[in-house]
């Protein structure tokens, strides 16, 4: 069966039910126009199945005055065009809070293991990734001197434009602390992204950015020194290395789909379908199972290796089953 009929085959079984439970003496027709009515009138009604609905009007002999009064009404209704059904903001369902004061606000961490899968780009509105600023990395992810740092470091000059990673809706636009001038933006990828040390800031709460967009311009405020980008990928408040997610060298993402794992602390991130880990200089088995969520009990199990073993770069761990 097409899917359209399949639509308003759903919408007339809506129908006869609606007319069917309404107990009061009108005559038949006056009912299914009743039904009608009430059933344009729902708020939740999606505009696929309005515009069955439409169609299979279209196909009668009359259509009564109410019902195209309704559907004027509903097709005239600003919120039902330009507004997206869904107002809530990007992820809600992940997020319980939408707190536009505190950058860092964070959830409680599950106490299961879990693991998400996301697409990181919005394929279908042709939104994909952009690199916030397009200069040297002079910092990564990880710790340094003894101190975690929960984000990459971009060189740039004082009042280079600074955009939006993905599409998303900006969270926090304010000073805050050492972070300076920030901007924090919530995306519909599932993940958050952080702009510190800004010498100025384009955009406010509830703003929606797309990948590319303006949100402000490089400086030194906070705790900086020097004129650069604090970049940070949170996830749930957390951060993740984006390292593991974005190719730092070719200012593109590693893969559209992502695996987010919960680690002992928080969460890790990598393209979905990594089965083998290709040792790097400076790896050793506690950081690579941590990379990939696993504990180094399986790592070494899957890879016939010793708590101690010793790496040498290039070779291949398995990391996933
Ligand atoms: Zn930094």
């Amino acid at each position: 069966m097409p899917f359209y009929l399949r639509n308003i085959l759903f919408i007339l079984g809506f129908f006869l039910f609606a007319s069917a439970s309404d107990g009061n003496e009108k005559s038949g027709s006056e009912k299914d126009e009743e039904a009608l009515v009430n059933l344009i009138q729902q708020s939740q009604l999606s505009k696929e199945k309005l515009v069955y609905l439409v169609d299979s009007l279209l196909n009668g002999d009359t259509i009564s005055y109410c019902v195209l009064d309704a559907l004027n009404k509903k097709l005239a209704s600003e919120a039902f065009y330009h507004l997206p059904i869904d107002t809530n903001p990007p992820s809600h369902d992940l997020y319980c809070l939408w707190d536009t004061e505190n950058p860092n606000s964070h959830a409680e961490l599950p106490l299961n293991d879990t693991a998400y899968n996301f697409e990181l780009v919005d394929k279908l509105n042709d939104c994909g990734f952009a690199m916030p600023v397009n200069g040297i990395i002079t910092s990564l992810y990880g710790y340094r001197d003894g101190k975690m740092h929960n984000g990459i470091d971009i060189a740039l000059k004082t009042g280079d434009p600074v955009v939006s990673a993905f599409r998303g809706m900006v969270r926090v636009a304010r000073y805050y602390g050492s972070f300076g001038n920030v901007v924090v933006i919530r995306h519909y990828n599932g993940f958050e992204t952080v702009y510190a040390h800004l010498s100025k800031i384009s955009v406010k709460p509830g703003d929606m950015v797309d990948p590319g967009q303006l949100i402000g311009k490089g400086g030194n405020t906070g705790r900086s020194r020097g004129a650069h980008l604090h970049f940070e990928l949170r996830f749930k408040g957390y951060p993740v290395n984006p390292r593991y997610v974005i190719d730092l060298e070719k200012k593109t993402i590693l893969s559209e789909t992502v695996v987010v794992r919960k680690t002992k602390t928080g969460f890790t991130a990598f393209p979905e379908g990594t089965i083998f880990h290709t040792i790097k200089r400076g790896d050793y088995l506690y950081k690579v199972a941590t990379q990939y969520g696993i504990t180094v009990k399986q790592l070494c199990a899957w890879n016939g290796l010793h708590k101690k073993s010793s790496l040498v770069a290039g070779m291949k761990l398995k990391v996933s089953q």
